[in-house]
């Protein structure tokens, strides 16, 4: 080898080191901003979640388990997993960690079930019910984010989660009966086909009114509905689609 061709090797072998450390940077990069979510997550469950009162070991490894972060926008990743909720277009929210906590909760999951959501948003609320239930169905009227949170649900192995855009006041009566019904948009009411679709012995976790609107569970005991308040609340209000 001249001398030029010697040059030529080093300059490329000093190249190929230094993407190598690049990309070795850009690695240890995504793993402490992992393990910064992961801590972050951690301290969500203990002072949000536990500390008011979220005991179901099941709910708290899921509100665990599940990125948050990756069902926001990049920019507004870092507050994924503060005490209150967060834009995910459209002009719409994903809801506070530990609303999400308490509704879930109030479905009383043991892992076989059947659960309709409606208002999928991020997409969030449903990861977190695909850990615990067998089946999730749930419906988002924006097309837009029904799309994203399809992709992102598909992207994190949630085969378990079917989506669709339509017009969640209507249920989905080829899946019904649910033995669990969530709603995270308000509506002035509960909606007739919600109920007519619930289970026997299932529950309905549903915020309901227009200016104060309270959080309800609703239990169907042989046949009859038992409605329980829980607390007051704020969601974006249940929309519907326009009809001829
Ligand atoms: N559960 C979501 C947050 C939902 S915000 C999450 O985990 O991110 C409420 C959502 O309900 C919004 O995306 C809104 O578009 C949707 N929505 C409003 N009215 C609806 C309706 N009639 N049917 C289905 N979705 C509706």
């Amino acid at each position: 080898m001249n001398k030029k061709n010697i040059l030529i090797v080093m300059i490329i072998l000093c190249f190929l080191i230094g993407c190598k450390g690049e990309t070795n940077k850009m690695q240890e990069f995504n793993k402490s901003e992992e393990t910064i979510f992961t801590q972050a997550r951690k301290e969500m469950l203990e002072t949000q979640i536990k500390r008011r009162g979220i005991k179901n070991q099941r709910v708290l490894e899921a509100m665990f388990k599940v990125k948050r972060h990756k069902f926001v926008s990049q920019s507004t990743q870092k507050l994924a997993y503060k005490d209150y909720p967060l834009p995910i277009g459209e002009e719409q929210t994903i809801s506070q960690p530990y609303i999400v906590a308490l509704m879930t909760e109030l479905l009383q999951l043991k892992g076989n079930e059947k659960v309709l959501e409606i208002g999928t948003g991020s997409g969030y609320q449903a990861a977190i019910l695909a850990e615990l239930a067998k089946e999730v169905y749930t419906i988002e009227i924006l097309e837009p984010l029904a799309i994203n949170a399809e992709k992102i649900l598909r992207e994190l192995d949630y085969s378990n989660v079917t989506v669709k855009c339509g017009d969640g006041y209507l249920g989905w009566e080829e899946y019904a009966p649910f033995d669990g019904i969530i709603v995270t948009c308000a509506p002035p009411y509960i909606p007739q086909p919600l109920i007519d679709q619930l289970a026997e012995g299932g529950k309905m976790v549903i915020p309901v009114g227009v200016h104060y609107q309270e959080l309800k569970l609703l239990e169907k005991i042989k046949g009859k509905i038992k409605t329980t308040d829980i607390i007051p609340v704020r969601f974006v209000p249940m929309t519907r689609e326009e009809r001829n």
